[in-house]
């Protein structure tokens, strides 16, 4: 994180409190995480010998419900980011109107280098570490970076040992076999999709065109960018590029995403140097077809940006030179300020984050409370439901842009603010 996480979306929720008058000891209250848990786990590895890993879960506020929010096991986690994204769940669960309150963990290792007893032995530690502060009506983690439906069965089991009897609401991105919701792991991509759509729909530029005239380029190819990539193409939107942390493709006609997802490698990597141009079937090396940097894919000529790998990708650098017209923020927090307001004074729409990206956890809510009452969801319901939701958010903050003739992002900051505000008055 070269750039502070948790300063930034400060810096957006004090914009937000100063403009619609949040008051002042309601705002101070929530620029702090309300809990703050460090744990020590050692890890014994395979080959006998032991490791001492440090992992955390931050509950940041619960004035509107249980805690809510993923765990992730990366290398550069850290107090201050499992912070931050712990705010950023706050908001998101407050901004969609979700009975959430905002939390998450971390552990910091590399993932990717665990066998996977040592994985689960690492899974099943951190949960008898923050046993006596998670539960069904207390704290709900879920997946997040490097951490998948298998990690929460494991998780969810533990659980469930430690309780005396099985437990499926503790945990949510559990595997369908388990209580899991079909779905649920497309539902961030899908709910981006709704965002979107609400967003052009309402556009004077955008209204009367149709889908296969609006170009996309989508940053980052795993869960998220795939899938929206994926979703979007089949709608017939021109997918024009698409990138992974090691390379981007790009083709001016748009790209048959399809193909691009059937060509990753085992790790999920996109191809290198080969590209699939919408319409033709072969894996052929087409002469139009170009490979980009990084860089190039964000400052590429399209109309929608989806930023769906890591945060702080559009900073005060590059800002001057994106000509997206729309951003759409699957990944978290990868706009910084100074960005910001260099494309709103561009007229750069960004639909943020906490909005954007927020069908992930509407799924998991899905999830709890079908867990919660031994009910299933049927494919149809759930992505019926799913879309209520997010088209109610996102019209919510629309009413509210115009009412302070604002952004989106300090809109939806706004509308978040002032659910968390009315819960922490009445609780008094
Ligand atoms: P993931 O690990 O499945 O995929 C991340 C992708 O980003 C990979 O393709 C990786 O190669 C790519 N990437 C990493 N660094 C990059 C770089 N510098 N340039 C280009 N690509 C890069 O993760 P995910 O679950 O898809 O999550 C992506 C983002 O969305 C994260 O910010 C995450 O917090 C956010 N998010 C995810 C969910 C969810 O349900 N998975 C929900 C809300 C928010």
């Amino acid at each position: 994180m070269n750039q502070s996480l948790f300063k930034n979306t400060l810096t957006y929720l004090n914009k937000a409190a100063d403009l619609a008058k949040i008051d002042p000891h309601v705002f101070s209250v929530l620029q702090h995480p309300k809990r703050s848990v460090e744990v020590t786990l050692p890890l014994r590895m395979d080959d006998g010998s032991q490791q001492i890993l440090t992992g955390w879960r931050v509950q940041y506020n619960d004035a509107l419900g249980p805690f809510k929010g993923g765990i992730r096991f990366h290398p550069n986690a850290s107090l201050e980011e499992v912070t931050a994204l712990s705010a950023l769940m706050t908001w998101k669960n407050a901004a969609v109107g979700l009975p959430y309150g905002g939390a998450k963990g971390g552990v910091a290792v590399d993932a990717k280098k665990l066998s996977t007893h040592e994985l689960e032995r690492l899974s099943r530690r951190y949960v008898d570490a923050i046993y006596p502060i998670i539960g069904p009506e207390k704290d709900v983690p879920a997946p997040d970076v490097n951490t998948n439906p298998q990690i929460m069965a494991w998780m969810m089991d533990e659980f469930s040992r430690l309780h005396g009897y099985a437990v499926p609401a503790a945990f949510t991105g559990k595997p369908v076999e388990l209580g899991g919701i079909a779905g649920r792991d497309t539902s961030t991509s899908l709910g981006g999709v709704f965002v979107l759509e609400w967003f052009l729909e309402n556009s004077k530029e955008f209204k009367d065109r149709l889908p296969q005239d609006i170009s996309v380029a989508v940053q980052g190819f795993g869960n998220v960018g795939a899938n929206i990539a994926q979703i979007l193409f089949n709608k017939g939107y021109k997918v024009v590029a698409v990138s992974d942390s090691e390379s981007a493709l790009y083709h001016k006609n748009g790209l048959d995403i399809n193909e691009v997802i059937h060509s990753q490698d085992k790790k999920g990597k996109i191809p290198k140097n080969v590209c699939y141009p919408v319409k033709i079937k072969e894996v052929k090396n087409d002469v139009d077809c170009e490979t980009l940097t990084n860089e190039q894919l964000l400052e590429a000529d399209v109309d929608v940006l989806i930023p769906s790998a890591i945060e702080n990708q559009l900073t005060e650098e590059n800002a001057s030179k994106i000509k997206a017209k729309v951003i759409l923020e699957m990944a978290n927090g990868p706009t910084t300020p100074e960005a910001e307001n260099t494309l709103t004074k561009r007229n750069i729409i960004v639909l943020p984050d906490i909005l954007a990206n927020a069908g992930g956890v509407v799924g998991s809510y899905f999830e709890w409370v079908g867990n919660l009452q031994r009910y299933t969801w049927s494919n149809e319901e759930f992505a019926e439901s799913l879309k209520n939701i997010m088209l109610k958010a996102a019209s919510e903050i629309g009413k509210v842009k115009e009412e302070y003739k604002t952004d989106f992002r300090t809109a939806t900051y706004i509308v978040a603010l002032r659910r968390l505000s009315n819960a922490i008055k009445l609780r008094g």
